[in-house]
């Protein structure tokens, strides 16, 4: 939706009817010395800078690519870390058995238990339970947030019954999807480089996080063993390409952003000759590091300053959905301070970091009525905020604003994985059907948001060419991945 931009101000010592907290009529005066105060300015430059044509996301595209390139080359050659996942064998469809998976995202974690049939019966039965992870949990020690994290499995695999069936003397195995960034170091373990996404766990960055879970799970007298370490976008990769052969990159668009893809050994200098017979293996992209040629403004400047890892995780940043609804406000807050977007003064709750989501905007861009009303009341019950209808299209815009500037930026990663695979490969990725598994919130509920991913990868590979890439929607599919992968290198007979 889009509208034009001003909110002139009412005149001077206008009257108008708002709400109480209470929800009863109230008037009020807005008093004004300056009725020519305008926010047209503010968001004229905010489009400007934001704007992501054609030629801006080629180029954030080829960038992205030659740094894939770097990345492979050495550790630390390109921002991208490309990550080797030591997963180089696929799911096939022959697994067979009860298998567990972890998944600690970002605002969840999620347990899962899977029946696997082999290939007639292919998935005979799942169920997962969530849990939502305390904020001070977030910042608080290694040891307390690992503990949590047992606790919940614990508890999870208690209620094991029905279709689920362990043959005896065989340990549970989990696959652990842990969706930061570890320098894997084998299948089964990896050292945390840095926390992401608000996560600052005192005591974990430098360790082997499967030991820190094994060793939780050990306080907790809970006999399981990690089998297969994941990102969360390998879990995607493994978990799609269970139905479907074409799958080649996963996405993850949610709290974070990451990518993964399948490539040929020999295209990765950095492996030293070590090949697996596949002859191929899965790369962890760490695209959310990326950050040159982005079209950034004032408002990421301050925002990527007042984080808790300042200067890292640029595209992140920019294109996902901690971050989205984050930006939308430091720019309401600035158009009511400098503009009087709201009225004579500045609503206080506007100040407060985080406290418009991703969620919220989506919401708001999904109020197709003519008052905006549900605009309306998600600035007041969310920001303390009372609006003008003027004010209300201009915040639709503004939300516009960054959610398409993320969704094309998120577009343009899309086409950087594709075309680096196509070029190495003479042709081969779009001359035929080429799968991309995607999941995440942000994806999955922002309708315009995903329009915008998809308008992007439209346009920089031309329609043609587009029709041959397939943007599918895996739900939490990387659980299942990660449970597939704990299969294909489960400890145990394989054949039961
Ligand atoms: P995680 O990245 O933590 O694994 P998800 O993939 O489930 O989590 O995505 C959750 C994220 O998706 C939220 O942090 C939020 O940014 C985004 N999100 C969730 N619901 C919505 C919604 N209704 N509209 C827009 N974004 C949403
Ligand atoms: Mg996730």
């Amino acid at each position: 939706m889009f509208v034009t931009a001003t909110a002139m101000l009412p005149a001077v010592g206008s009257l108008c009817i708002s709400r109480t907290p209470r929800g009863g009529p109230r008037f009020t005066m807005a008093v004004r010395s300056n009725v020519n105060v305008s926010v047209a300015p503010i968001l004229t430059k905010l489009q400007k800078e934001c704007a992501a044509p054609l030629p801006v996301l080629r180029n954030v595209a080829d960038a992205m690519t030659a740094d894939m390139r770097a990345g492979l080359v050495v550790d630390g050659g390109g921002e991208l870390k490309m990550i080797l996942s030591y997963v180089d064998a696929l799911p096939t469809g022959n697994e067979r058995g009860l298998f567990y998976a972890l998944d600690l995202g970002g605002t969840n974690f999620r347990v899962l238990r899977v029946q696997l049939g082999g290939q007639e019966e292919r998935v005979q039965a799942t169920e997962f339970e969530q849990v939502s992870i305390p904020q001070e949990l977030m910042r608080g020690t290694s040891e307390e947030l690992f503990d949590f994290i047992a606790t919940g499995l614990a508890k999870f695999s208690e209620k094991e019954a029905g279709k689920f069936h362990l043959p005896r003397g065989r340990q549970r195995e989990i696959g652990f999807t842990f969706s930061f960034p570890v320098k894997q170091t084998s299948i089964d373990s990896g050292i945390l480089i840095k926390w992401t996404k608000g996560f600052s766990v005192s005591g974990t960055p430098g360790k082997d996080v499967v030991a820190c879970l094994n060793e939780a799970m050990e306080r907790q007298g809970l006999d399981m063993r990690v089998s297969a370490l994941v990102n969360d976008t390998v879990g995607t990769l493994a978990g799609a390409r269970y139905w479907d052969e074409d799958v080649m990159v996963a996405v993850i668009l949610g709290t974070g952003t990451n990518a993964c893809y399948v490539e040929q050994m020999d295209a990765i200098p950095k492996l030293q000759g070590n090949k697996s017979p596949s002859g191929r293996t899965i790369i962890n992209t760490e695209w959310g590091a990326f950050s040159k040629g982005l079209p950034l403004t004032e408002f990421d400047r301050d925002m990527d300053a007042a984080s808790i890892n300042p200067g890292e995780q640029i595209y992140e940043k920019t294109i996902s959905g901690m971050y989205l609804g984050e930006i939308v406000r430091r720019v309401l807050l600035k158009m009511a301070e400098e503009g009087a977007l709201f009225g004579n003064s500045v609503p206080e709750k506007l100040s407060m970091p985080f406290v418009l989501r991703t969620p919220h905007i989506c919401a708001m861009q999904q109020d197709y009525s003519e008052d905006l009303q549900a605009v309306g009341s998600t600035l007041y019950d969310v920001a303390g905020v009372e609006s003008s209808l003027k004010a209300r299209k201009v915040v639709i815009e503004v939300c516009d604003t960054i959610v398409k500037r993320g969704g094309r930026l998120a577009g343009a990663g899309i086409v950087s994985i594709l075309q680096k695979i196509d070029e190495d490969s003479n042709g081969a990725i779009f001359g035929k059907r080429t799968v991309v598994a995607m999941d995440g919130g942000l994806y999955e509920n922002y309708t315009q948001y995903r329009r915008y991913v998809h308008e992007a990868v439209t346009e920089l590979l031309g329609t043609e060419i587009s029709k041959n890439v397939v943007i599918e929607h895996t739900k939490d599919g990387s659980g299942i991945g990660a449970a597939l992968l704990a299969s294909a290198n489960s400890k145990f007979d394989h054949d039961y």
